[in-house]
């Protein structure tokens, strides 16, 4: 579905005329579990806060509106989000992802889907002919993550999504790093997109949620009964919440993105980074693929240190940017991706698609750049006395 309206008009009014009561123009925390009939067999539309409440539903149309969907469900977590998504397959079923994934949907795949049946395996989603040799008959779905988490490689969106619809399976993209405002997987023939609300869409490190969007209404319906039947919803208050933060985030990605920009340049010529993984730097194998589908580079920079055990130093030394596990929100975050956010995934797995211990990796915010360089350079330079 082609959205009638730019990203930065359709945020900055979300909610707005969502409320039919008042007019409200901030849409209202509707904290009621359950709704009263009018009359036997008739009621407004909502009958339970699982199945619809009217602060969620403001958000979902929010979210179906950037990305460009025709519906929109909303989670309690991405994670939720996804497991939501998974309920379309039964047991028997195969499932390729890319090869470098968010280490709690790898643990979700593995440690536990496992278990109920579903197979899956990891490709590199930025070769379409890899992809098309691993789809065999029990394959079901692609499951994409671009830029991958925390790598930064880059699919193929429209080559994979093609080759999917020719083998008639579905296409499902966890659009977190980018966000609707840089990417709409949608657009470029995908079927399902995925969101950990958690990062840009909410944007401030105050509310967990995740989204599935869809085009097809039929798919939409499906997502629904999933959404219903198994519960993981978001609530009111947080529903309200991520419109709060929906309405500004085209201003903060950007803001977040020209900082990153800044700071991945800074980093690449710094003599104790070894490696730096961001699709806007030149040096990036597959920036003109990445841009191609993709309007920016966003705010997420992996970089390598020269030394592995200078890496406590770093991450200790650093004073404005926070050490904690998320990202996308305004504060710059800095992570250890093999002990923290991708633990799960044994460290061999780790190695073999190039997830180092000396890998760290930042989300920039809407800091002041200068003060964010100079507080990464300070800890570099402590770190680069570890010896
Ligand atoms: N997808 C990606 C790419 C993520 O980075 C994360 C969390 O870090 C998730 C999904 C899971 O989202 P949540 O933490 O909201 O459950």
């Amino acid at each position: 579905m082609k959205r009638k309206r730019s990203i930065e008009t359709l945020a900055a009014q979300a909610g707005v005329g969502a409320d039919c009561a008042y007019g409200a123009v901030s849409v209202p925390i509707y904290t009621t579990a359950i709704y009263r009939y009018d009359a036997f067999g008739k009621h407004r539309g909502f009958d339970y806060s699982r199945s619809e409440n009217p602060t969620r539903q403001a958000a979902e149309k929010a979210l179906a509106d950037l990305e460009g969907g025709s519906h929109a469900t909303a989670f309690s977590s991405g994670m939720a989000a996804i497991s939501a998504v998974m309920t379309l397959f039964s047991s028997g079923d195969h499932i390729l992802c890319s090869d470098d994934l968010y280490g709690g949907t790898y643990r979700l795949f593995e440690k536990i889907l496992r278990r109920y049946g579903l197979s899956f395996d990891y490709v590199d989603m930025g070769d379409p002919a890899a992809v098309a040799r691993k789809i065999g008959k029990k394959t079901r779905a692609v499951f994409i993550e671009t830029p991958t988490n925390p790598l930064m490689k880059i699919a193929d969106l429209q080559g994979v999504a093609r080759i999917a619809k020719e083998r008639g399976i579905l296409s499902i993209v966890d659009n977190t790093f980018m966000s609707p405002v840089l990417q709409r997987p949608l657009s470029l023939g995908v079927d399902i997109v995925v969101h950990s609300a958690t990062k840009f869409l909410g944007g401030h490190n105050d509310l967990i949620g995740g989204a599935v969007v869809v085009s097809d209404p039929a798919l939409g319906e499906k997502m629904h009964f999933a959404q219903n039947a198994v519960g993981a919803i978001l609530s009111p208050f947080d529903a309200w919440l991520l419109l709060r933060g929906i309405k500004t985030v085209a201003v903060r990605v950007a803001r977040s993105q020209r900082n990153a920009e800044s700071v991945a340049a800074f980093l690449a010529e710094h003599p104790f980074v070894k490696k730096v993984f961001y699709p806007g730097l030149p040096g990036h194998a597959r920036r003109k693929l990445h841009f191609s589908q993709a309007s920016g580079p966003g705010a997420v920079i992996s970089l390598e240190l020269k030394r592995e055990a200078a890496v406590p130093r770093f991450l200790e030394s650093l004073r404005l940017v926070i050490l904690a596990e998320s990202l996308g929100g305004v504060e710059s975050l800095v992570t250890h991706p093999s002990t923290m956010t991708h633990a799960d995934i044994p460290l061999a797995e780790q190695a073999a698609v190039g997830l180092t211990p000396a890998l760290v990796r930042l989300s920039i915010g809407i800091e002041n750049p200068d003060e964010l360089i100079a507080d990464i350079a300070q800890a570099l330079k402590k770190a680069q006395r570890v010896t």
